[in-house]
């Protein structure tokens, strides 16, 4: 099962909330429309994930609260999804 960044924002952005521990994945289930394999498959593989949708310029982590392509880096004030020379 491949995780696309949708489902990894629509994960993080149930984690960055605090509501619920993570490992209650019924509830996360709920709050974040993911079925239950796809949340088990990124706990799984989370820090891989993070890297992978991470800004491209600063490595900042994706918090779920920006998509790749249209939101500048809190950080770097860069495009995220883009490597700017
Ligand atoms: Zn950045």
């Amino acid at each position: 099962m491949k995780i696309n960044q949708e489902q990894f924002e629509a994960y993080e952005r149930v984690r960055a909330s605090g509501v619920t521990n993570m490992w209650a994945v019924s509830v996360v289930s709920d709050l974040s429309g993911l079925e239950k394999d796809t949340i088990m498959q990124i706990m799984k593989n989370y820090s891989e994930l993070k890297d992978k949708f991470a800004c491209l310029n600063c490595g900042k982590a994706n918090d779920g609260a920006w998509t790749i392509t249209d939101d500048l880096c809190d950080d770097c004030g860069k495009l995220k999804g883009e490597v700017e020379q």
